[in-house]
């Protein structure tokens, strides 16, 4: 993959020296992935100033020294006393962070007993955010990924929209699309594909169903592809034939909502000033209560990380975050809409990566 580990580990360290850390240890996996360009599932980073050590066994050894040529790899036998203290007792560091959102209560017994044992003197100290507030802003070939994921989203959206029929049962359009997306050049998708029809909609993460899909009920589709690692995100919401009067009511102010989300958005903002920019239309409109989530999240390497934009979101949007935009109203017993758009801010503005039409139909 060829990640531009040295800086990304430079602004990593810079980082934790200001809070006094000497080390960190890395096992959460895109974190490791970013840092390192090593995107096999197990493994761990162990960086400071000096060091640069991808500890992991004997399954993925021929791999990081390809993916990750700047790193020393170490290769992990035994128990977890064995070799922690191994390559701690070699880094002459009074302090190690650990990401304590991904440690284990286990593991973290694990690593202090095992320095214990050792007779370290080595200090576990709890950080968290640190590597995805580094991530949170993309450098332009991530959002080359993310905005080629996008293009197979939006084209599996268009292909679904052609061949979807009545009859259909939910999880047969969510299996077409899946293919679809795999042959077309994405890695293993990043999440199920999410295709619920009529009542189902109004269900906004549910699992497709073996419920058949009938005329003038919402179809609401929410998939993402992945291109070297980055995925993408985006939802339509259709019917086949013509929509009910409900549907066009709904559907215009979630759209009214989205729309001007678009255009207001930018570079600045907190999350939850972006986030009452959609809301307060779908409010006043009668919904707001059917407005259940966030208005928008960051995607990258995971397809839910920061920024978040919705209520009580403190993040400030800055320029090169790519993020959704995707408003929805859900009435139990009907069904839901929701229209999600991938965008990164440019220059201070929008500019939105998934491009599949906004009909309807
Ligand atoms: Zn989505
Ligand atoms: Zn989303």
């Amino acid at each position: 993959m060829g990640v531009n580990s040295t800086a990304r580990i430079a602004s990593l360290c810079l980082q934790l020296a200001e809070k006094g850390i000497e080390g960190v240890f890395i096992s959460q996996t895109e974190n490791r992935c970013y840092l390192s360009g090593f995107d096999g599932s197990d493994g761990y980073l162990i960086l400071t100033a000096k060091n640069a050590i991808l500890a992991t066994d004997f399954r993925y050894i021929e791999q990081s020294k390809q993916q990750a040529p700047d790193f020393e790899v170490f290769q992990i036998t035994g128990k977890v006393e064995e070799w922690f203290p191994r390559i701690t007792s070699q880094l002459g560091i009074k302090n190690l962070g650990f990401e304590s959102g991904q440690v284990t209560y286990a593991f973290h017994r694990q690593l202090s007993t095992a320095l214990e044992k050792a007779g370290s003197k080595l200090e576990l100290v709890p950080i968290e955010g640190l590597v995805e507030s580094l991530r949170i802003v993309k450098s332009p070939e991530e959002i080359e990924f993310i905005a080629r994921a996008a293009d197979i989203s939006d084209i599996a959206i268009a292909d679904i929209k052609e061949k979807v029929r009545p009859g259909m049962t939910e999880l047969d359009v969510a299996w077409e699309i899946e293919r679809f997306m795999r042959e077309n050049g994405s890695q293993p998708i990043p999440f199920e594909v999410i295709a619920q029809s009529g009542p189902n909609s109004a269900m906004p993460h549910a699992r497709p169903s073996e419920r058949r899909i009938s005329e003038g009920e919402p179809i609401l589709i929410d998939i993402g592809a992945k291109v070297n690692g980055y995925a993408s995100d985006i939802t339509r919401t259709f019917c086949i034939g013509t929509p009910d009067a409900m549907f066009k009511k709904i559907y215009d102010i979630v759209l009214g909502a989205q729309l001007a989300a678009l255009s207001l958005v930018k570079e600045g903002m907190t999350g939850e000033y972006a986030d009452n920019l959609a809301r307060i239309i779908i409010s006043e409109a009668g919904y707001g209560d059917k407005f259940g989530h966030s208005l928008g999240h960051g995607v990258g390497l995971a397809v839910h990380e920061s920024p978040r934009l919705g209520p009580n979101s403190t993040d400030v949007l800055k320029s090169g975050m790519v993020f959704s935009i995707e408003p929805g109203i859900y009435l139990p017993g009907w069904g839901g809409v929701r229209i999600e758009d991938l965008v990164t801010l440019e220059k201070g503005e929008i500019r939105v990566l998934s491009k599949a039409p906004k009909s309807a139909k």
